[in-house]
């Protein structure tokens, strides 16, 4: 069968290999993807472990899949396609050889260099901008959602795959009593429950901290119940700095990120403006 779509492929081009983690979503396996001229290429594949799909969820997961089709960015995982011919539904993208940047750090935590965490932070910066720039809202921005490979990081985890797991977990949340990801959201989605590009800066904010507190604490705001984070977050509530976090980095997250107000916090240009400033100072200071 021919494809009527770029987005649009087929499960016998994909064969699957090693597991490679599991999400909400369902599994991710390493594979490999046969393109229309023969040729194949090395990708990561998460494979859909739900039954229920719908007629409704099939649209909503191609009109995804064609804008999604349509993201390319070095600071953000590439999105192949989705087969989504038979169950189970498959989503192909590029394969991230490193995992993911809270595990990343976790392991390395004491070997990477203050540089390179702001390196991680301007990459993060840069896909996040190139997503708000393109209207789409990310809405679960956290360590955890981003992947390294030789050193760079790329955000993954946004639109089909989040949407698709939202709804997965919004099923577990009825049935396990899963919690929703409190310490990364903002003042404002707590009490309203709605997700902006603001709101997305606010937790671009405890990405940075994730990233330059690591391999100390595993969650932000250490020591709190989520029900604390929940009020306090609300009241105006902030963490601290990291101790190794350069006092320019903290003035990013701290007055530029996390204002109460969402109108008072940076747009992502203005905070990859800022990275990209601190990166230029790094490497000078290196090269005299
Ligand atoms: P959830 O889907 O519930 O938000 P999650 O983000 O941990 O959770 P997934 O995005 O499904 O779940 O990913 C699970 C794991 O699979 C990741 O932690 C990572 O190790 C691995 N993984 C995900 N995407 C890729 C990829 N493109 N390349 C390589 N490994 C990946």
């Amino acid at each position: 069968p021919v494809p009527r779509q770029d987005w649009e492929l087929h499960h016998e081009n994909i064969e699957l290999g090693k597991m490679l983690g599991e999400g909400a979503f369902g599994a991710v396996h390493a594979g490999v993807l046969t393109l229309k001229d023969g040729t194949s290429k090395k990708v990561a594949v998460k494979v859909h472990k739900g039954k229920a799909i719908n007629k409704e969820l099939i649209r909503e997961i191609c009109k995804e899949a064609r804008t999604m089709r349509r993201y390319k960015h070095p600071n953000v995982v590439a999105f192949y396609g989705v087969a989504i011919e038979h169950e189970p539904i498959m989503l192909v993208m590029e394969l991230i050889s490193g995992g993911s940047l809270d595990s990343y750090l976790a392991k390395n935590g004491n070997m990477v260099s203050v540089s390179e965490r702001i390196s991680f932070s301007f990459d993060a910066a840069k896909g996040l901008e190139y997503l708000h720039d393109r209207s789409c809202i990310h809405r679960d921005v956290a360590a955890r959602n981003c992947l390294v490979n030789d050193g760079r990081v790329k955000l993954s985890d946004f639109g089909l795959s989040r949407d698709v797991s939202a709804q997965a977990k919004a099923y577990k949340l009825k049935n396990l009593k899963q919690k929703l990801p409190i310490r990364w959201l903002s003042p404002e989605t707590l009490i309203t429950a709605s997700y902006t590009f603001k709101s997305d800066v606010f937790s671009f904010g405890i990405l940075i901290w994730e990233i330059f507190v690591y391999p100390k604490a595993s969650e932000p705001y250490p020591g709190m119940t989520a029900a604390e984070v929940n009020a306090q977050v609300k009241a105006g509530y902030r963490m601290e700095a990291p101790e190794n976090m350069p006092s320019a980095v903290k003035t990013i997250m701290v007055q530029h990120c996390w204002p109460q107000d969402p109108d008072e916090r940076w747009s992502m240009t203005n905070v990859r403006k800022g990275f990209e400033e601190l990166v230029a100072c790094n490497s000078s200071k290196k090269s005299r």
